[in-house]
């Protein structure tokens, strides 16, 4: 779609469909518009609502905020969370006051330099209360466009932010511009929502190619995982002449906290004193095919070793250590991979006696 085409489809859904008589929306000035986009950042339009009405009774004009103590603001605030976003109301109603006669920029860049101003908030501002053309690039309009130009690469990072600007303002139309501002946000809101798109009801459909691809969901490209630190852990199945394998309970906090696990060796001459420990002679030893578990900090690299011993029966010394017999497992909670572990002894110990 042209520019022009983009527009024009989203300012017709607009006039259908948009939102307009949000309390925002009424009375609009840069002041209203400030705070509503200010409550809206990390909370949804639901909550933001009572707490916008009682606001504006309380502090209707930017000069009522400012002269009105810190208490006072982050009282009103209580239950929105994120209360930096408060302090910075106040600051920058201060400056308003102080530097600029009470009266906000009537320019993008001189709003985004107010605490707690972005650039997207800056163009909201200047679009929806002063008819400035300024695009916007809020969650809503972000997941928009990186959908319908199926944008690759992470909006976090400069070069992709970059790249999604010069389209918000490549489609930004020269007439209209509050409307189409706050049909981007609310066609993000409605339609174009995270997890499940109504692309059918979508006046941008025909252009978008996210769509015509059939991958929606794909963007905005997620954040890539940061690569996981990897940690190493020999585990030996003790296996005793009846087939058992000697277990043992984790300590009730931490990593699979109470759960029974094999033991867990940082090398292999940690070996001899478990075998020490609990009385046994090591026999045969072999080597089974590794695997890793990721937890959600650090990936292990587990080294199983299928190792016979010479003790027979059930019995341990130790309390929290039990022989754990393969042909009628008791019922034990087992961490994931020690239960696949069990599974290969047990395949690997059939083999041989078969
Ligand atoms: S067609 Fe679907 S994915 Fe594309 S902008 Fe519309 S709702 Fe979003």
């Amino acid at each position: 779609m042209s520019p022009e085409h983009f527009s024009s489809a989203v300012l017709d859904w607009y006039d259908c469909h948009g939102r307009k008589d949000l309390p925002w929306q009424l009375g609009i000035n840069p002041y209203r518009v400030w705070v509503s986009e200010i409550m809206l950042q990390q909370t949804q339009v639901s909550t933001v609502l009572g707490y916008f009405d009682r606001f504006m009774d309380a502090l209707p004009s930017v000069a009522a905020l400012a002269a009105a103590p810190e208490d006072e603001v982050l009282h009103l605030w209580t239950g929105l969370g994120y209360y930096s976003r408060a302090r910075n109301l106040h600051k920058t109603a201060q400056i308003v006051v102080a530097e600029h006669a009470g009266e906000f920029p009537h320019n993008v860049d001189a709003l985004a330099e107010l605490p707690g101003i972005g650039r997207s908030t800056a163009g909201a501002i200047a679009s929806l209360s002063m008819g400035l053309r300024a695009p916007i690039l809020d969650g809503n309009v972000k997941r928009v466009l990186a959908r319908y130009s199926a944008q690759d690469g992470y909006p976090g990072e400069p070069k992709v932010a970059k790249q999604l600007w010069e389209v918000a303002e490549r489609f930004t139309p020269h007439a209209r511009v509050n409307h189409y501002t706050q049909a981007m946000m609310d066609l993000g809101a409605t339609l174009c929502t995270r997890s499940k798109p109504s692309c059918l009801l979508c006046p941008l459909q025909t252009g978008c190619r996210a769509h015509f691809l059939g991958r929606e969901t794909a963007y905005p490209v997620a954040k890539p995982r940061k690569a996981l630190p990897q940690k190493r852990a020999l585990m030996p199945l003790l296996a005793n002449r009846d087939g058992a394998i000697l277990l043992y309970r984790r300590p009730p906090s931490g990593l699979w906290g109470g759960l029974w696990s094999l033991p867990e060796l940082l090398a292999s001459d940690e070996l001899d004193d478990l075998a020490a420990r609990h009385g046994l002679t090591l026999g045969q030893r072999r080597q089974l095919p590794g695997l890793t578990h990721t937890f959600s900090h650090f990936q292990l690299a587990i080294e199983p070793w299928l190792i016979e011993v010479d003790a027979h029966g059930s019995g341990v010394a130790e309390a929290d250590w039990l022989w754990y017999n393969l042909a009628s497992p008791p019922r034990l909670g087992l961490a994931a991979p020690v239960k696949k572990l069990l599974k290969r002894a047990e395949t690997e110990l059939h083999t041989d006696t078969a």
